[in-house]
């Protein structure tokens, strides 16, 4: 079965789906997207996800390229005929196609691209059991990264940092040692108290939308999260260290620049949180 994609209003074989060379989102990265996670046929955390995009939009000016109901269709239909039960779908909207020029184009109509895969979900859970390396680095983008733009340059380069360390995620560190964020992910860590820390999601980072589910996950279990900075140091000492995003849930990480974490395993604190988050987590069959 060919994979089909929705490229500015048809449905297409994927390997036939373009975009043109004068795409805003092409030439100037004018453009944001989200990834939702596929689980077991649902699509997890939709209307959080699609509140977050039209954050973006509304940050960078740029119109939905259609009605929210009519985008909900779409996003749901191509998970669909794609047969994706457990995967991914990618969605990005540009400022569309112009003659290139820095400004706006008056009365240019925004596009839409939106791709579905399977991902097998057994490569997550191994990963799970094994836990992550991370790498720490200096913090170089710029300072509205809580807009989820397609401008990704540096997160790519920190993450083939990482994979050239042996590590699977790179860890943005602001002038001060304390960690933001990874290149795709939100940071946490675990006291020796047991209390789950975030990095507050200020302008300094991405309101990770499994950030937030994973919240109301960690007070179902009774556990406390604070939102505050904490250092590469006091990760490194901490009790368990993970990372957050739509495709990775909750993920232990094990070791931060080479050093472990405690005993070097996934901790019990971020397993139960990854166990429950389904149960959490809004769901929305594709
Ligand atoms: N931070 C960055 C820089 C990201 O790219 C992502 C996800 O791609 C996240 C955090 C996590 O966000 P979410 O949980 O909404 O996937």
């Amino acid at each position: 079965m060919p994979r089909i994609s929705y490229v500015n209003g048809r449905y297409a074989p994927h390997a036939d789906a373009y975009v043109h060379i004068e795409d805003r989102g092409y030439q100037f990265a004018d453009a944001v997207y989200e990834v939702c996670e596929v689980a077991k046929g649902y699509i997890v955390d939709m209307a959080g996800h699609l509140d977050r995009l039209g954050r973006s939009l509304d940050e960078l000016r740029m119109a939905w390229p259609m009605s929210r109901a009519a985008f909900e269709i779409v996003v749901r239909e191509v998970v669909r005929r794609n047969r994706v039960m457990n995967g991914l779908v990618y969605i990005q909207v540009s400022r569309g196609v112009a003659p290139r020029d820095f400004l706006f184009p008056a009365g240019g109509r925004s596009s839409l691209v939106v791709t579905a895969r399977k991902v097998n979900p057994a490569i997550n859970a191994g990963k799970a059991e094994a836990g992550i390396k991370v790498i720490t680095v200096p913090e170089n983008r710029w300072d509205r990264v809580d807009i989820k733009t397609v401008g990704l340059l540096p997160n790519v380069l920190a993450k083939e940092q990482a994979k050239a360390a042996g590590a699977q995620e790179a860890w943005f560190v602001d002038a001060d040692g304390n960690v933001k964020e990874g290149g795709s992910s939100n940071a946490w860590i675990v006291t020796k108290d047991g209390v789950l820390v975030t990095r507050p999601a200020d302008h300094g980072i991405l309101r990770g939308i499994t950030r937030t589910t994973l919240f109301k996950v960690a007070a179902g279990l009774g556990l406390k999260v604070e939102e505050r900075y904490f250092s590469v140091q006091e990760a490194k000492e901490a009790r368990e260290a993970f990372i957050s995003s739509a495709t990775t849930i909750a993920m232990p990480v094990v070791a931060i620049d080479g050093a472990p974490i405690a005993n070097g395993h996934p901790g019990s604190v971020v397993l139960s949180l990854r166990q429950a988050f389904f149960d959490v987590a809004e769901k929305r069959p594709a």
